[in-house]
Parts: C-alpha cells; structure tokens; sequence
C-alpha cells in the first residue's frame, strides 16, 4: 500500500523537524517547506494526502495559504498549528476551510492522534473522477484506459492519464506546464524543461484521437501562451461516494 503523505508547513525548524521525524516513525511519507509560498507549491503535489499548517509564516501568511489551497484543492485535510490561546485564528482558521487544529505546544502522540483522525474522516483521499466521455471515445482513469465507439482500446502512460485527470480535477481553469510538472511529475518546473510537456500531450492527444485525427486537439485545448485546459464537450463521471465499487 502506498505511504500517506504529509506537507509539514512550518517555519521554525526544530518543530518542523519533530513533526516530520514523527510522522516518518508513524509511516508516512513528508515533505517540508518552510515558508508559505514554497509551503503552497508542496501541498498542491500530486499524491499529498494531508497539510499541517503553521499560520504565521514568511513569506504568505498560514490563512492565506489555506485560502488559495481551497482554490484548487477543495477537500484536501488541512490541520492548522497554532499557538495556545488564539482561539480567533483557530475560529478564522476552521472558517477557512481548515478541517482541525492543534495547539502548541504538542506531543506526536496528540498530533498523530488527529492526523488519523483528520485523514479518517476524509476517506484519505478526495472525491476523484472515474472517468471522460469526449469527442469519439470515453477514458476509464482505473484502468488507463482509452475506449473507442468502434470497440478499440489504447492504454495511456501513468503521466499521460495524470494529465488527463488533472485537467479534468480543475475543469473550466487553465493549466500552465509549470502547474502540471509540479502535480503529475511532482517536480520543480526547473528540473525539466516545460517542453517536455508539450510532448508529452500531443502524444496524449494522439491516442485520445484515434482514427480521427482533430478529436485530440477536442480533448485537450491549448490556450495560446498560457497552458492546456479540458475541452468544453468533454464530460465527466464521478466516482460513487463512499463504499461505492
Ligand atoms: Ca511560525
């Protein structure tokens, strides 16, 4: 079974170190950062179950991360850290769309505590989509798996349904290539050139074509200088909620 894996958002590095090594004896997987907007990146990752907020940061402020987090990441567990007796940034906090909190000083015992409890109630892991209908074909995410009207099949690479999927997640927004490095490669756009995507779609748009050479470009749509979008006509289906297949 896959590690879950926490964003630690917290700028003093002793706390921030104790949380991680916690975590890590408990068997997650972490990843730090130490200020907000580096913070912002890390838990938009893709594969990150879980952030631990601090709230007051360099950078961003720890309500202002979680208030652009909910921009792109509407059910992702958020537990703030916050220091004893600000019951207002706990109350703002929660209003924002923070899912619990906890009070410094903590023990990992506490901590660990409400992160199962955090990640109990959220499933461990968000609503996805199961699958797209589109121009001539239909995408099944489980099986990666391109299904044509006429009966015929192409699997899709890990990456090239990641794509797929994260369009779809962030349906009606553009995707920058920075944006979609950093989600599906999980990697700093720095380490890669952004052209490497580029490949990578049309690629993407081949297979999702077919015979019929322009439903690729129906599917994925660039927007010129910006990024890649999902296609307006491209439908999608939801998975069952809990305790569905
Ligand atoms: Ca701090």
């Amino acid at each position: 079974m896959r590690k879950r894996c926490v964003v630690v958002i917290e700028d003093e590095e002793l706390i921030r170190r104790g949380i991680a090594d916690a975590l890590t004896a408990a068997g997650y997987q972490t990843l730090e950062a130490a200020d907000g907007p580096t913070g912002l990146v890390e838990a938009r990752r893709l594969g990150v179950d879980l952030v631990l907020l601090d709230l007051l940061l360099p950078g961003l402020d720890g309500l202002d991360v979680l208030t652009q987090l909910r921009q792109t990441h509407t059910h992702l567990p958020v537990i703030i850290l916050t220091a004893r007796g600000s019951e207002e940034d706990r109350v703002r906090g929660l209003r924002r769309g923070a899912d619990d909190y906890v009070v410094k000083p903590f023990s990992a015992r506490e901590l660990l505590a409400r992160v199962e409890a955090v990640l109990r109630r959220s499933g461990g892991r968000p609503p996805t989509i199961r699958g797209l209908t589109g121009p001539g074909a239909a995408v099944d995410f489980q099986r990666r798996e391109v299904v044509f009207a006429d009966g015929r099949r192409a699997t899709l690479t890990e990456m090239e349904s990641g794509v797929l999927l994260h369009l779809a997640t962030n349906r009606g927004r553009t995707i920058s290539r920075e944006e979609l490095l950093t989600h599906v490669w999980g990697i700093s756009a720095e380490s890669l050139e952004t052209r490497a995507i580029d490949m990578h779609i049309t690629r993407l748009r081949a297979k999702l074509a077919g015979e019929d050479r322009e439903a690729g470009g129906e599917w994925v749509v660039t927007v010129r200088g910006q990024g890649y979008m999902l296609g307006p006509e491209v439908r999608a289906e939801a998975e069952p909620a809990e305790g569905g297949s």
